[in-house]
């Protein structure tokens, strides 16, 4: 498998860690910075987070965390969702502060920047509010020709929303966002509900992790173990069953290993108006579309990508 220079955009959350550190282990994998945005906890706490997540594994060659917008385009943001997600983002699990600090300049301008400098290279994985992407498309809008691709997490085709009956969390939190990176041209391939809701992580897989993982990894494995449970309790509490969809790390992995899913060719639009529907990804699913924007994954081999995504954490 060839490498994947990837910046990655994160909200760190507890399943944003886990591509974090899914990201910063895989050696198919050069991160060539991160970026943070306002989601599921503040961007000044999805920045902090990141970089304790990073300090937690050592990352094995500098990583710029570069830190981006507080806010959705128009909108007001909701606030941090600590039902799920803990009040501090990651499970109430108390990691050390930082000893980095987010580098001097802001994510729009940084994504733009390292687009130029490396066009049809980069790949781009969004794992929250695609805020930072619009922005960076309003500044210069040629680097939707210059990345090799967009793979985001979010939206959901035929599965319904998760957050609101027809909307997945990531579209909702910033819908303008996302319909101007879906009409951006950018090649892009959907993770979203339809795939992710079927990669779910159980407490049976944390054994097995804990079984696999070498002494060295012991700190990172309480780590890993402390926010699953702490996922699994909201999960029981919404969705009764006491295990985890990994929304994020399946972004991650797709980004590397596209076998992974299967797709379909779709136009697909984001409602910005709609009262009750606001972030809904559209598609005419009528007729095949003549023309499309985005490669949305419709089935994933579920088993395969969990048991990467142990061996990479294990190793
Ligand atoms: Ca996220």
């Amino acid at each position: 498998m060839t490498i994947t220079k990837m910046i990655l955009d994160v909200d760190t959350g507890i399943d944003d860690a886990l591509a974090l550190l899914y990201a910063l282990k895989s050696e198919n994998i050069r991160l060539e910075g991160i970026t943070t945005v306002f989601g599921n906890v503040s961007v000044d706490q999805a920045t902090t987070n990141t970089l304790r997540v990073i300090e937690l594994v050592g990352a094995p060659y500098d990583i710029p965390v570069v830190k981006g917008t507080d806010r959705p385009l128009v909108r007001e943001w909701g606030g941090p969702v600590t039902y799920i997600h803990g009040a501090n983002g990651i499970g109430d699990y108390d990691l050390p502060d930082p000893t980095q600090n987010a580098v001097e300049e802001y994510a729009p301008d940084f994504i733009v920047r390292k687009v130029n400098e490396s066009p049809g290279e980069l790949t781009l994985v969004f794992v929250g509010r695609m805020t930072n992407l619009a922005i960076a498309l309003a500044k210069d809008p040629s680097i939707a020709s210059k990345v090799k691709r967009l793979v985001f997490m979010g939206g959901a085709l035929r599965a319904p929303g998760n957050a609101s009956a027809v909307a997945e969390a990531n579209m909702a939190g910033d819908p303008e966002a996302a319909h101007r990176v879906f009409g951006s041209g950018m090649p892009m391939t959907m993770v979203g509900l339809d795939v992710t809701m079927q990669a779910i992580l159980t407490p049976q897989h944390v054994e097995r992790l804990k079984a696999m993982a070498a002494a060295v990894n012991a700190r990172m494995v309480d780590f890993v173990e402390h926010i699953l449970h702490f996922y699994f309790d909201a999960y029981q509490n919404n969705n009764g069953i006491y295990g985890a969809a990994m929304h994020d790390p399946l972004a991650v992995a797709v980004a590397i290993d596209p076998s992974l899913v299967t797709t379909e060719d779709h136009f697909v639009k984001v409602e910005t108006l709609g009262r009750l529907s606001s972030g809904a990804t559209l598609a005419d699913l009528r007729n095949p579309p003549a023309i499309t924007n985005c490669s949305v994954c419709v089935g994933v081999d579920s088993e395969r990508f969990i048991n990467q995504l142990i061996e990479v954490l294990a190793q």
